[in-house]
């Protein structure tokens, strides 16, 4: 039975008198009268919208209190939820990359909690230099000069370019205009920074002489970019760092790398595929390094510039510094992170990145076995549960030809049908929290390199 639409919105409840029922109370006392007015009235608006479309008014309005509840819950729920990264890539870019040190997150919140001497010298108790703790322990730890901290790397490269080769040229190689994905591409942030791009050589091969003769009295930068996310194989040839350094003093030009992911400590020693250190580059004469805090050396999003004093005191004076600058939660953890970098030898378990990068295939299999039974009890039905091994990406722009032996659990689904393996993706997905694989071969795939809670995944999953 249709209505009168005229007559539908006059059944609509007054918000006043809503307010005053008795089941409706209780939120107010609970999430307060402005949140509990402005979802009624948003109910409201819904209702009024239902009726203009089909003259008929929705089925919550026989209980506004249960649907005020509802509505009232899903606002509680954050934003930005914790989840389960079981995709296989480690430094996910789109799960917030390094996972926290303890220590790193107790820094953090006694920051929080108080004030720091962010800016305060309490030697002369004047204003100190917001990076100076920070500059002086990364000097300790690679023999840079001086540091500058910023929001992340591509602030790093932006200020880096903006203060040496502001409405200069800056030359690198063909084979290193790299896009890291988003909206960061070399040649889209030189042209943001007001540098000229000048490219040299080819995709695969660039020589020294093509930056020899590149050079000009326009000439401000060599650059080399770390080409993080690819690889040039077969007829190739690169310009090492040092001959960039030596052909640049020979020059009287600075020159400075971005190594996107550079990592602080060898990480062949882990067996991991090694990947360019700062330190090599800057003994090597490299004026200047930028680097990522949140990749491979497993802090918070920050961008960290390395180099020669007299060019990190003019980034450091830059107008746009102000803008990009690190906050003082971001400054704490990277302290207390770089600590941990002090102590090298338990370096493995103290960081969450590194231990997770550094687990034995034997551990994820050994999980995988515990875990197996009660899935298989619980989803056998309609899916087949195996375990199986399978290779874990390192992520962020390590390169993604370089994969870690690892252990999964997999789910095919018993009729074979795509569409279900997709529902329990988005089941999962739908968790309080959520368990992010992959699919891929008609399985969705549970890598465990990253589970370090088996019994909340169990909780989780057999719900
Ligand atoms: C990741 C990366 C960047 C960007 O670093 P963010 O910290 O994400 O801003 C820049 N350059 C290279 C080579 C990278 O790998």
């Amino acid at each position: 039975m249709t209505h009168k639409p005229c007559l539908l919105y006059s059944q609509l409840p007054a918000i006043d008198r809503l307010l005053r029922e008795p089941q409706i109370a209780p939120f107010v006392e609970q999430y307060g009268q402005t949140l509990v007015t402005a979802t009624l009235r948003g109910m409201q608006e819904q209702a009024r919208i239902y009726i203009k479309q089909y003259q008929a008014l929705p089925d919550w309005c026989d209980n506004w209190a249960l649907a005020l509840g509802l509505q009232l819950e899903q606002k509680q729920v954050l934003a930005l939820k914790p989840v389960f990264n079981l995709s296989g890539t480690v430094i996910h870019t789109n799960l917030g990359r390094a996972l926290m040190a303890e220590s790193a997150i107790e820094a953090v919140t006694q920051v929080m909690r108080s004030p720091v001497t962010l800016e305060y010298s309490l030697n002369n108790a004047g204003r100190g230099h917001r990076d100076h703790a920070l500059a002086d322990l990364l000097c300790e730890l690679t023999g840079a000069e001086d540091a500058c901290i910023v929001n992340n790397n591509a602030a790093a490269v932006l200020l880096l370019l903006a203060t040496v080769a502001d409405g200069k040229q800056v030359v690198v190689s063909r084979g290193e205009l790299v896009e890291i994905g988003g909206a960061f591409r070399i040649p889209d942030v030189m042209v943001q920074a007001g540098c000229q791009l000048v490219e040299v050589g080819t995709t695969n091969r660039t020589h020294l002489k093509d930056y020899r003769q590149a050079i000009n009295e326009e000439t401000a930068l060599l650059m080399k970019v770390h080409t993080s996310n690819y690889n040039i194989e077969g007829f190739t040839v690169e310009v090492s760092g040092r001959e960039l350094a030596t052909l640049g003093m020979a020059s009287q030009i600075p020159t400075a790398i971005d190594l996107g992911s550079g990592s602080m400590i060898n990480m062949a020693q882990y067996g991991l595929p090694a990947e360019p250190m700062p330190q090599d580059y800057l003994n090597q004469g490299i004026d200047l390094v930028t680097f990522s805090g949140d990749k491979l050396l497993g802090g918070p999003q920050a961008g960290i510039i390395l180099g020669k004093k007299r060019w990190i005191e003019a980034i450091q004076r830059h107008p746009l510094k102000r803008a990009l600058r690190a906050d003082k939660m971001t400054l704490a953890a990277l302290e207390a992170t770089l600590r941990l970098y002090q102590r090298p030898e338990q370096l493995c378990q103290q960081l969450p990145t590194l231990r997770l990068l550094t687990r034995s295939q034997q551990q994820m299999h050994d999980m995988a076995q515990r875990l197996l039974p009660q899935l298989q009890a619980h989803y056998g039905d309609q899916f087949i549960v195996r375990d199986e091994p399978c290779y874990s990406q390192i992520g962020s722009g390590s390169l993604p030809v370089d994969r870690l032996p690892s252990w999964a659990l997999t789910f095919a689904a018993v009729d074979s049908q795509g569409s279900s393996l997709e529902r329990l993706a988005r089941c999962w997905r739908g968790l309080a929290k959520p368990v992010i694989g992959r699919i891929s071969g008609g399985c969705l795939w549970l890598d465990l390199r990253c589970l370090e809670d088996e019994k909340a995944l169990l909780q989780a999953l057999l719900l």
